[in-house]
């Protein structure tokens, strides 16, 4: 943000959903959130309480997510939820809006759409994970889920290691053509398997749903296999089995999310693991810990979303779209 407040240090910087959609790529929101991960493990970078609300008007759920990025200047929020009612109006159910404020100052800087930039920034977490934890010779890779924020994942774990085939698993198979579009338009091979036989090919594995349920057991995950969970983000959701938590070598984006409302929730209620069996992904990525330790090893990333990651890939939209001109510029 740094940036974009000296470019425009009298007003405020409004940045279109579109705009964000010109200025960010996957490469840009890779390096943004693999930064602020960093920052978050060497205590540069917090979050602060989650607010999340039922509304008790149109089924929505709203709320704010915030914190404080010091070494890469990003303070802020984001705010919005998910409206269900959306999707048959043609709007996305998760609707979002990232306000960025001068740290110098406390003076509103940047108003940028969140709701492109939400599905790279988690997207960008996944590949991050795999980056730093997946096995260099990982082929097959498997995705758990077929919504919105399904085909950004696949896009983006695609580019992190040479995948030669695609096997994809969900509730309602309709919904898998999206996937496979994405996956043909890439020219990688693409099947559409049961859970079970998903397991038994993939070596890398994204779950990117709304389940409350395990949809993947443990005694059906091979050795050295990765799994990004990234769909549990409230208490009561749950992707995978708390027994495969249990036993695979665990990391996260921030363990206080985790243990409450990512996928470590369960295993930690019934006593299996304890806080201190969780890696910030941070620590990895700043060589404090040495990730994967050995190719049997099964790593597995609790993605939870924090509001640093949509600060940062915010901050450099804000950024970018004044250096390309995409951004609009309103005097207070
Ligand atoms: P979506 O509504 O577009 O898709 C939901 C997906 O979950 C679909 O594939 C659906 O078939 C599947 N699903 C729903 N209920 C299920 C069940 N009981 N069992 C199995 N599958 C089920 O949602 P989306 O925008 O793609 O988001 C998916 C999930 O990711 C949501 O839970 C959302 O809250 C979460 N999310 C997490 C982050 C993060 O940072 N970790 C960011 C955005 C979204």
């Amino acid at each position: 943000m740094s940036d974009a407040n000296n470019a425009n240090n009298e007003g405020l910087i409004i940045v279109s959903e579109e705009a964000c959609k010109a200025v960010i790529d996957r490469d840009s929101a890779f390096s943004a959130v693999e930064n602020v991960f960093a920052a978050m493990a060497n205590g540069d970078a917090y979050n602060f309480p989650v607010i999340r609300e039922a509304i008790g008007y149109a089924d929505a759920l709203y709320g704010f997510k915030s914190g404080f990025d010091r070494a890469g200047k990003s303070l802020g929020l984001k705010s919005g939820g998910y409206w269900p009612g959306n999707e048959a109006k043609g709007l996305t159910n998760h609707q979002s809006t990232i306000f960025l404020f001068n740290p110098d100052n406390g003076k509103l800087r940047a108003l940028v759409g969140g709701n492109y930039l939400t599905a790279v920034r988690t997207a960008a977490a996944s590949a991050v994970s795999i980056a730093h934890l997946a096995r260099a010779d990982s082929k097959v890779l498997g995705m758990v889920g077929a919504g919105h924020q399904s085909t950004f994942q696949l896009r983006a774990a695609l580019e992190q290691r040479s995948f030669e085939k695609v096997v994809a698993w969900n509730g309602n198979k309709d919904r898998l053509k999206n996937l496979q579009a994405v996956a043909e338009e890439l020219g990688v091979p693409f099947e559409s398997v049961d859970r079970e036989e998903l397991c038994k090919q993939a070596d890398v594995i994204i779950t990117i749903t709304s389940a409350f349920e395990p949809l993947l057991m443990k005694e059906w995950i091979k050795p050295g296999t990765h799994i990004a969970c990234m769909g549990t983000d409230t208490v009561g959701k749950q992707e995978v089995d708390a027994a495969l938590i249990a036993s695979a070598t665990l990391f996260t984006d921030e363990i206080a999310q985790s243990i409450s409302l990512g996928e470590a929730q369960h295993a930690i209620k019934a006593g299996s693991i304890q806080e201190s069996d969780i890696t910030p992904i941070g620590a990895v990525i700043n060589g404090d810990h040495p990730g994967r330790s050995h190719k049997e090893e099964i790593t597995l990333f609790d993605g939870t979303g924090v509001g640093l990651q949509d600060l940062a890939v915010a901050s450099a939209a804000a950024r970018l779209a004044v250096e390309k001109g995409e951004a609009q510029h309103v005097s207070l």
